[in-house]
């Protein structure tokens, strides 16, 4: 009987993998979209302290230099924070849940819902100071065309407090403002349903997606609309084995993702000339 819920890439059984593999060398164009958080590194409590190891970040430039494969990273960080941690220019970026690409060759796109609602925004932030100072351990993060409220470190009674809050300040305030729920973090957005899957679209779309493969790597609630956008067609993959999820497969953690990497550089790298090292050999 085959268990409900994703299935592990790596299983030695299924050979999950090897099936991967062979799409991800057959297709004309990789479309590789993955979250930043808890899917390239593990989560840290302080998001700042989120830094791509260096093995990491010469993977990740091996894989964006491989001929037809696409790289973009997702994430509900803002523009600037993201760039801290990404500075290579070959990838596209998408900050702010999708609401900010910037694309490979510099230029960039605000959605027009986020522009407008700059101001609300702050005004929401300014009246949560004092209710965020009141829960010890909490902190607001200012993600420029988004809220996040970050409750980690915060005792559970204090954080329910502060949600309620929130969604009290909010709907005085500013009630025409999102507000959604991840791990361990409460975040205020521009009232549009685009998220991930429409910064995922947008890109499929802008490229021309025909013959090619989509791959989603994310690990939290927010990516879930993502998996969706890339399948049928696509692989969809979830950071944490969860029932409950749109991804057809799951890793286990970040240095699985890492594995998964490695794994589309020897696909894509199989046609290469031999180096002149190798000859003869
Ligand atoms: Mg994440």
């Amino acid at each position: 009987m085959i268990p409900p819920g994703p299935h592990y890439v790596f299983s030695r059984k299924a050979h999950n993998a090897a099936g991967i593999e062979r799409r991800l060398k057959n297709a004309g164009t990789v479309f590789l979209f993955l979250d930043y958080d808890g899917t390239l590194t593990p989560i840290r409590s302080i998001p700042s302290e989120a830094v791509l190891s260096s093995a990491a970040k010469t993977l990740l430039r091996s894989v964006t230099a491989l001929p037809d494969v696409h790289v973009a990273i997702v994430t509900g960080r803002s523009m600037k924070s993201i760039r801290r941690f990404i500075p290579a220019c070959t990838i596209t970026l998408a900050a702010n849940h999708g609401l900010h690409i910037l694309h490979e060759d510099g230029t960039e796109w605000i959605h027009e819902n986020a522009r407008a609602s700059l101001h609300v925004l702050d005004a929401v932030r300014r009246r949560l100071r004092s209710e965020v100072k009141a829960a010890p351990g909490a902190f607001i993060e200012n993600k420029e065309l988004t809220l996040s409220i970050h409750v980690r470190k915060c005792a559970p009674a204090a954080a329910r407090l502060l949600a309620r809050a929130i969604e009290r300040i909010t709907a005085a305030v500013a009630p025409e403002l999102r507000i959604t729920k991840g791990k361990k973090v409460i975040e205020l957005r521009p009232p549009t349903p685009w998220g991930k899957s429409g910064a995922v679209l947008k890109l499929l779309h802008a490229r021309g997606s025909h013959g090619a493969v989509a791959v989603y790597i994310g690990d939290d609630a927010t990516d879930e609309e993502a998996f969706r956008a890339v399948r049928p067609d696509g692989i969809a993959i979830r950071v944490g084995r969860k029932k409950r999820t749109e991804a057809d497969y799951y890793v286990n953690d970040a240095a699985e993702v890492h594995a998964f990497l490695h794994m589309l550089l020897r696909a894509r790298s199989m046609d290469n000339p031999t180096s002149p090292d190798d000859k003869g050999r």
